[in-house]
This record gives structure tokens, C-alpha cells and sequence, in this order.
């Protein structure tokens, strides 16, 4: 399995396979760049098929963390962690204590947190074994969820897209297809029908989709007919690599925004968006919201309107790539990760 020749390999500054015989651990962490700050990014626990799929999807997210922080002004490098587990069976204390011990091995270059296959109670075990944890800090009355201002920071992002794309300066009336229902999708709903927006939703658990629709007079489609939805905005809140090229050949939306890592099958996929007219607010900016809102949370001087104020700054970021992206004709993606750089080197 090669590294340092991996497609996926950016120059990371580390990358650490740790395992623990007792607890079964079989994890890697992977520090992309701490040139800003300590590398903080969740902690994923996946089944994955192979090592080697670990290794990519390690090396992609902690990549996609370095120019996450850096777009939304935080003083944090990118790293990402994985386990390679069933989290429903193989997930015990012991296991998470090791990861621990891993995490802390690293002296604070690396701060772990949720993401999918963990969650908030897992990081209080973790934290046994480790200070380098983030979301345990908060105070009564905080929420323990990032997803509220993930789903702020992607309205904030949509709002955006649509004046650049659509030259429209409200929401009202505008139709927007969501892709899944769940934390964040759910949110950024109830966002955009307060707005004016009319919504096409859907999910691939039935029960949650049905009660939501009806609370918000939308409608609802099957999961695969949602490329197809007559609408101005298509918003992808489930998974990743969801925008194929035969996707993006059925899509009727003129803007793409959503709070999904890693939309792109291939980088490639965004020049196709571009080539189709199709603007596309590139997902590690739109869906920043977490990420500000877990720093400031780690910082210590949490104040909600301040951490509310810094994910409304999304947009103004997002206006300075689609500014730059019209006017040198080329896809939003491509300048975000210019202007990624260039903070980087800067
Ligand atoms: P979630 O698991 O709560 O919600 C995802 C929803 O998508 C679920 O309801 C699931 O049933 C649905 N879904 C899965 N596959 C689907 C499909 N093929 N078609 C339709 N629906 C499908 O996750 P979340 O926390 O809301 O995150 C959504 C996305 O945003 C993920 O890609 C996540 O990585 C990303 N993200 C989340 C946050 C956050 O703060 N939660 C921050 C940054 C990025």
C-alpha cells in the first residue's frame, strides 16, 4: 500500500497507524498541515472494505480540514482520524481508551472529535485518556451539537450562491431540493421554508421525511429521483461523492450547495458543474459552521452571537471565490483551493 505515492497523499506533514492488541484498536491518524495551529478533525469509525480505503479516506479528510480552517479563518490545521470498525459492534470502551492513548501520543498536533461512528459520550471516554479532545467544554444551555450552525453556515452559503448564480437577493419563492433529512438537513429545512423557500425533500428513512414535509407544506420524492426535482438549488446533506458526472448531467438546479463532505466524485466533476453553468459553492467552505462553532467552544470565551457572527462570515468568504471564480471563468472549487493556499503560505 504506498503512502508518500498514494493519489491522496498532499504532502502530509505525519501520518500515524496505531493498534492495540487487547481492544482490537486499528486506527490512522493522518496530520495534514499544522502551519495555522494544531490539527483538529473528527474521529471516524467505519467498516472500510480494505486498509487502502482507510488510507484514502484519512488522507482526503484531513486534507479537506487543512483548507476547512483556513477558509473560515480559524487558527487550526487539518487532521483527521480513523478506525477501522463496525461502530454498532466492534465499539467499546477499551477500544476508545486506546484510540486515547494514540491521540494523546501526539502531544495536542492532533485534536480529535465526532464524526460519523462516534459521538458526543464516546469523546468523554476518549478524554480518559487524553486533554486533546474537543466538544466536552461546554457550558449548560450550549448545545452539544455543531449541526445547527453547520446547517447556518449553509444557508448563510446559499444565500450567497443564489444573489452570484441567480442574481436573486431573497429566498422567497425559490426552490430548493435537500438530500437528506437527518441533523443538519433537517436545519437548514426549517431555515430555508422561514425564508420563503420552497422544498423538494427527501431521504432514505421514509418515517422522518414524512413528518418533516407535512410540518413544511414540501414535497417529497425517492432518494434517486431527487436529481431530477424541477429546481433553482440542489443542497446535498447526506453523503459524500454524490455529485457523479451522470449526476450532474440530470440536474435541472442552477447552484449546488449543501452541507455533504467531499461532493465531488472527482475533481474533475467540477469543471463539468462549471462547463454546465451550474454554480457550486465548494462544500469544506459551506459547511464550516461545526468546525467554528467546536473552536470557539474549545477556546474558552464562548459567546453564541460572536460564534454566529463568524459562521455568517461564510458568506462573505463564498462572495470572494464566486467573484473570483466569474470573472476568470472557472468553477468556485478551483479558487477556493487557490485561496486555501495562499492563506496557507501567506
Ligand atoms: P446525518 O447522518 O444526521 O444525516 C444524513 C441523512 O441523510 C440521514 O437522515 C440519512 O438517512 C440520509 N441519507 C443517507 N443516504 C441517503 C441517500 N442516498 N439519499 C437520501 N438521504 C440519504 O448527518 P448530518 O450530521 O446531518 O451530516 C450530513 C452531511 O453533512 C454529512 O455528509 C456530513 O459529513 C456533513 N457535515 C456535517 C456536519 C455537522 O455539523 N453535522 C458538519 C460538516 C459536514
Amino acid at each position: 500500500m504506498p503512502v508518500f505515492d498514494h493519489p491522496e497523499f498532499d504532502h502530509h506533514q505525519q501520518i500515524v497507524f496505531g493498534s492495540d492488541e487487547a481492544s482490537g484498536l486499528r486506527a490512522i491518524i493522518a496530520i495534514h498541515d499544522t502551519r495555522r495551529g494544531p490539527s483538529l478533525g473528527g474521529l471516524r469509525i467505519f467498516p472500510y472494505a480494505s486498509e487502502a480505503d482507510a488510507l484514502t479516506d484519512v488522507l482526503r479528510l484531513s486534507r479537506g480540514m487543512t483548507y476547512k480552517s483556513a477558509l473560515a479563518d480559524l487558527p487550526l490545521g487539518g487532521g483527521k482520524a480513523v478506525i477501522i470498525a463496525d461502530p454498532r459492534r466492534d465499539k467499546t470502551p477499551e477500544l476508545l481508551r486506546a484510540m486515547g492513548r494514540l491521540v494523546d501520543s501526539l502531544g495536542g498536533r492532533y485534536i480529535t472529535a465526532e464524526d460519523s461512528g462516534t459521538s458526543e459520550a464516546d469523546m468523554r471516554i476518549i478524554h480518559e485518556a487524553t486533554d486533546h479532545v474537543s466538544g466536552l467544554g461546554r457550558r449548560p444551555g450550549e448545545s452539544g451539537d455543531p449541526s445547527p450552525y453547520t446547517a447556518h453556515g449553509v444557508f448563510c452559503a446559499l444565500n450567497s450562491a443564489v444573489r452570484h448564480g441567480l442574481k436573486r437577493e431573497h429566498l422567497q419563492g425559490l426552490r430548493v431540493a435537500v438530500q437528506g433529512v437527518g441533523h443538519v438537513g433537517e436545519y437548514l429545512a426549517r431555515q430555508l421554508h422561514a425564508a420563503g423557500a420552497q422544498l423538494v425533500l427527501t431521504d432514505i428513512n421514509r418515517d422522518a421525511l414524512g413528518a418533516l414535509a407535512e410540518e413544511l407544506g414540501a414535497e417529497t420524492c425517492a432518494p434517486e429521483a431527487i436529481f431530477d426535482a424541477d429546481v433553482d438549488v440542489f443542497a446535498p446533506c447526506a453523503m459524500g461523492a454524490v455529485l457523479t458526472p451522470a449526476v450532474v448531467d440530470r440536474l435541472k438546479a442552477s447552484v449546488v450547495c449543501g452541507a455533504a463532505n467531499n461532493q465531488l466524485a472527482t475533481p474533475a466533476v467540477a469543471e463539468q458543474l462549471h462547463a454546465r453553468g451550474i454554480l457550486y459553492a465548494p462544500d469544506y467552505v459551506a459547511n464550516a459552521g461545526g468546525v467554528i462553532e467546536v473552536e470557539w467552544q474549545r477556546r474558552g470565551d464562548y459567546a453564541r452571537d460572536a460564534v454566529m457572527a463568524h459562521v455568517e462570515r461564510i458568506a462573505d468568504t463564498l462572495d470572494e471565490i464566486f467573484v473570483r471564480a466569474i470573472a476568470e471563468q472557472t468553477s468556485p472549487a478551483v479558487i477556493a483551493d487557490q485561496l486555501a493556499r495562499e492563506r496557507l503560505d501567506g
